[in-house]
């Protein structure tokens, strides 16, 4: 089923039916490639969505059901369909969840050239009002948003272990501030992955995880009074001087140059022992000679650690990051422990300083295509799960926002006139599109559902959403099916924002000739639509 749909798909959009194409108007070629995208996604919508398999243009293999990763996948080159891609990358990067959602949403306010902003913002406004407020100790409510975004994903299987986690790390970082108001900042919540062990193994960790061996065999790789040293240099003599030419007239002037040499690296040595360091974290190389020195100073040191791991290990241990050992005093050092995992591969590295802030979610998963899925999942999660505890509001779940808000735009676009009238109740019936794929992805039928939700809504149920699980037509906030305010809101700012662009860009594309366009910019190929072709005839 999922494999016919998918063979299905890129016939609708790619090369070989260009020639098709030719005859419809640019803007309709280029809304219908557009909308193809959007509905590409759209059977991975909801807990009973299907999973994609990609295959990358380098030959690997992912597999998904995030809307985001699906369409950063496939190759596509033509500008309007590009840009609902860039919903989703919008949608992620501001809500981290709901990017099916607004890709969804996209597609159908395509089906008219409307202009809609107005539309979305009195839409975001009715988000606002049928927001529930939640306290901010009730974790069972963020339980249940965390089990919700990560549903239909791959951390399905394991989502009460998961949404513990995803919890506790989101209190693990949240600070009350001055003005009363409650910041959850993820930035300290790190995501590790580690194959091996199963899902339900993960685990949140204080302080940081960095996945290196030490440099010499001979370094300690436990220590528990352990002084901080990072270093955002190389500790190797500089190129210039180790390459630099030097003619010898006689051998002692051979022997000296690499006494020189060695004095130096001995003296990088002697000034991180004399700062008082005992694991030194190197952002760049370390010599051979400095590692062999370090070794028998019994000073643990790592290379090569990556920036992002740098800058959240000072963080857990209080450290400045160094650039020039010379001028470094004390105080640069970070204070805490480090300890090595069983299996050998990681260092756990805890901070022992006031200052000290930074979590770590382990998740371990069987093969490197679980853990990516799991972990694809865990971080819609986070800030989901984020946003609602900084906001302390939630929404129930299963198109229940969709049909409320729909209902209540129809009732507002009798105020308003003309073109503005069409747009609010384009945009309305647009909103339709998640309940009824929701139904459909779960083999319900979507008509009945829609009629059913309607039906609810205007008895005043504005709760009433689809429980896929059940088939029900109930609360879904009491059933824990609940989403947040700001992935919604945002995923109608995406969804609109992309729909006007598109129906933009079409106007300036049709003023040319589309299939020269394609040409000059990938030097070649068949038009615009080209290196979608060979994008989405990867995905199996
Ligand atoms: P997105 O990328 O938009 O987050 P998802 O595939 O994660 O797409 O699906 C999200 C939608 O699935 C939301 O509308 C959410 O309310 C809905 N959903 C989650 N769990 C259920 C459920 N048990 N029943 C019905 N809908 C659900
Ligand atoms: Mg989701």
């Amino acid at each position: 089923m999922s494999q016919q749909q998918m063979q299905g798909q890129p016939m609708i959009i790619l090369g070989e039916d260009a020639q098709r194409m030719k005859d419809k108007s640019a803007q309709e070629h280029n809304i219908s490639a557009a909308r193809a995208v959007a509905e590409s996604v759209r059977s991975t919508l909801g807990p009973k969505g299907m999973d994609k398999m990609l295959v990358t243009s380098l030959g690997d293999i992912v597999v998904t059901n995030d809307g985001v990763t699906i369409l950063e996948e496939m190759d596509i080159d033509n500008p309007t369909a590009e840009m609902i891609v860039e919903v989703a990358e919008t949608q992620e990067d501001e809500a981290g969840d709901g990017t099916t959602t607004a890709v969804a949403i996209a597609g159908e306010l395509l089906k008219n050239a409307e202009e809609f902003d107005m539309a979305a913002k009195q839409a975001r406004e009715e988000v606002d009002d049928i927001t529930i407020d939640v306290d901010k100790d009730d974790d069972e409510v963020f339980r249940k948003i965390a089990q919700t975004s990560m549903t239909g994903k791959g951390a399905e299987q394991h989502k009460d272990k998961l949404s513990q986690l995803v919890v506790d790390a989101a209190k693990a970082v949240t600070v009350e501030a001055d003005d009363g108001s409650t910041i959850v900042d993820l930035a300290f919540v790190k995501v590790e992955t580690q194959t091996g062990k199963g899902a339900g193994e993960s685990e949140l960790l204080e302080g940081a995880v960095i996945d290196k061996d030490p440099v010499h065999e001979e370094m300690p790789t436990e220590v528990d009074d352990a002084r901080f040293l990072l270093v955002d240099e190389p500790l190797e003599l500089n190129e210039t001087e180790a390459d630099a030419q030097v003619s010898v007239t006689d051998p002692d002037q051979i022997q000296d140059f690499i006494e020189q040499e060695e004095r130096e690296l001995r003296e990088m040595v002697d000034r991180i022992v004399d700062l008082g360091a005992n694991v030194v974290l190197c952002q760049k190389g370390i010599d051979d000679m400095v590692q062999h020195y370090l070794a028998k100073e019994g000073i643990l040191a790592v290379k090569r650690v990556k920036l992002s791991d740098v800058e959240f290990v000072r963080e857990v241990v209080g450290a400045d990051v160094v650039s020039d050992l010379d001028s470094a005093t004390e105080d640069v050092l970070g204070r805490g422990s480090v300890r090595r995992d069983e299996n050998e591969e990681l260092f756990y590295v805890e901070g022992n300083v006031p200052s000290s802030h930074g979590v770590t979610l382990l998740l371990r998963g069987s093969t490197e295509h679980v853990v990516d899925e799991l972990e694809r999942g865990v971080e819609d999660s986070l800030d989901v799960v984020g946003s609602a505890m900084s906001t302390g509001s939630a929404l129930p779940g299963g198109g229940a926002p969709e049909v409320e808000v729909a209902q209540r735009l129809r009732e507002y676009a009798d105020s308003v006139s003309g073109r503005e009238q069409l747009a609010v109740e384009a945009f309305a019936d647009a909103l339709d599109v998640v309940p009824r794929v929701l139904a459909e992805n779960a083999g319900i039928d979507s008509i009945d559902t829609l009629v059913d939700l309607r039906a609810a809504h205007s008895e005043g149920e504005k709760r009433a959403g689809l429980n896929v699980f059940t088939g029900d037509i109930e609360d879904t906030f009491e059933a824990g099916v609940i989403d947040t305010p700001g992935a919604k809101s945002q995923a109608l700012t995406s969804a609109s924002e992309a729909a006007n662009l598109v129906l933009k860009i079409d106007d300036i594309i049709s003023a040319g000739d589309l299939s020269t366009e394609g040409e000059e910019e990938e030097g070649g190929g068949a038009g615009g639509m080209g290196g979608m072709g060979g994008g989405m005839g990867g995905m199996m």
